[in-house]
């Protein structure tokens, strides 16, 4: 992307954030505002920013990585990752850009990859225009880490499939219209066995709650979804039956090479802000950029910054070249979120008591950070995948 390129995208979402923010204003003056609070600093409540999602969905921002023939932007995945970045520069809604990046990575990638030609035109259309929200449904109480050890079943019947079982802290499930819904076809064949299904949220037996409140990413609600014998049609099956791991394994893949990019614009924002903190905040009559305690902090978090740059080029020209590795998509989400969680503390430890305040964006950066060293696969399963590429 050539430097004035990057300088439209950010002026586009500058424009988008603006738009959010007035949404916000309008709201207040209405005394609405409850429906439209963004990520809230000070709390632990979840509310989903619907004018923001719909702001986006305005912009095109859902559809960055649709085909034009559905109704998306058909940006390249090199080109998406940089705007994604931007969107972390401009947007300090963590919550909101964890909201997206689950529904362009979890569940339009493997519809367009394995759905049929309606499920195409009804979802990916549907989720790219705004129109639509999905949920990505695999985890269950008794899996979490062992993501394929499901208990929830589909029995087939003449007319579909029944399914019944639950799942827990899924993303968007208490807004979504619909859920990507990973259930046992066939036991005997464990994880082969597994079947996806795209199960609309109206369908009798689906019944989806929010769950208690989380530590953070406030605005992208995670919920249960129960299955009690919710009847689905065959039309619903995502690919062929049997299908459901490997599904499971190539969203994972673009899950972990790219829910984390608007990150690599938020620590930019994070740098940013030290830097012109740590020069203009005086004690004992010197900037605190004066003292190595501070400066060297502030040189780690860039280092910690551009070694997740470069990890993430690389992890997206492998994809582009259509190479399966998930070996750089696992490095790449701890290197990340280590990063982020590190550099959000050193922010907390420049800024002082400023840091601390509920107020500022700082303690509410390191409460997100830690979210995302547990979705998509804890770091500890990241390892696991890591050593194990490397004969371990
Ligand atoms: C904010 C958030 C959003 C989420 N969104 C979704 C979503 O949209 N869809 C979805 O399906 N799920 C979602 N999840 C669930 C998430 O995928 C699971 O929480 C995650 O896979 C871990 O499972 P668990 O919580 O059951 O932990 P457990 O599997 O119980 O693990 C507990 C601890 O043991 C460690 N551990 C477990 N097994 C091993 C092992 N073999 N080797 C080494 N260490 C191990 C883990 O690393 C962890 O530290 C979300 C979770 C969060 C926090």
């Amino acid at each position: 992307m050539q430097p004035d390129q990057e300088q439209s995208i950010h002026e586009e979402l500058e424009s988008i954030t603006h738009f959010a923010q007035k949404s916000l204003c309008v709201a207040n003056t209405l005394g609405v505002a409850n429906e439209l609070a963004p990520d809230d600093a000070g709390s632990t409540s979840k509310s989903f920013p619907h004018a923001a999602w719909e702001a986006c969905a305005n912009a095109g921002i859902q559809g960055w990585t649709t085909p034009t023939t559905y109704g998306g932007q058909g940006y390249s995945t090199s080109d998406t990752c940089k705007r994604l970045a931007a969107l972390g520069l401009g947007c300090d809604d963590n919550g909101l850009l964890f909201a997206l990046g689950t529904q362009m990575w979890g569940i339009q990638k493997a519809i367009l990859r394995f759905g049929s030609d309606s499920q195409k035109e009804k979802y990916v259309r549907g989720l790219s225009s705004g129109e639509m929200i999905g949920g990505h449904a695999i985890n269950e109480p008794d899996s979490g880490s062992d993501a394929l050890n499901l208990s929830c079943t589909a029995k087939q019947t003449s007319n579909g499939y029944v399914l019944n079982g639950l799942k827990t802290y899924i993303t968007l499930a208490p807004v979504a219209r619909f859920s990507l819904v990973y259930a046992s076809t066939n036991k005997e064949h464990g994880r082969w066995g597994i079947s996806a299904f795209l199960v609309d949220a109206t369908t009798t037996g689906y019944n989806a709650k929010p769950a208690d409140a989380m530590m953070g990413l406030n605005s992208a609600p995670v919920g249960s979804i129960v299955l009690d014998n919710c009847e689905v049609p065959k039309t619903a099956l995502l690919g062929k039956e049997g299908l459901g791991a490997s599904i499971f394994n190539y969203l994972q893949l673009w899950e972990r090479s790219l829910l984390l990019a608007p990150q690599l614009g938020t620590m930019k924002r994070q740098l940013n802000n030290c830097i012109h903190f740590a020069k203009t905040h005086v004690r004992n009559g010197v900037p605190i950029s004066s003292h190595q305690s501070i400066s060297h902090k502030i040189a780690n978090m860039a280092i910690k910054l551009n070694t997740c740059q470069a990890l993430q080029d690389n992890a997206v020209n492998i994809l582009d070249a259509d190479e399966q590795s998930g070996y750089h998509a696992s490095m790449l989400k701890i290197q990340i979120n280590e990063a982020f969680e590190q550099n959000s503390r050193d922010a907390i430890a420049i800024f002082g008591a400023l840091g601390y305040s509920a107020n500022e964006e700082h303690e509410r950066n390191l409460r997100d950070a830690i979210g995302s060293s547990i979705y998509g696969g804890t770091n500890d399963m990241q390892r696991v995948l890591i050593a194990s590429h490397l004969g371990l």
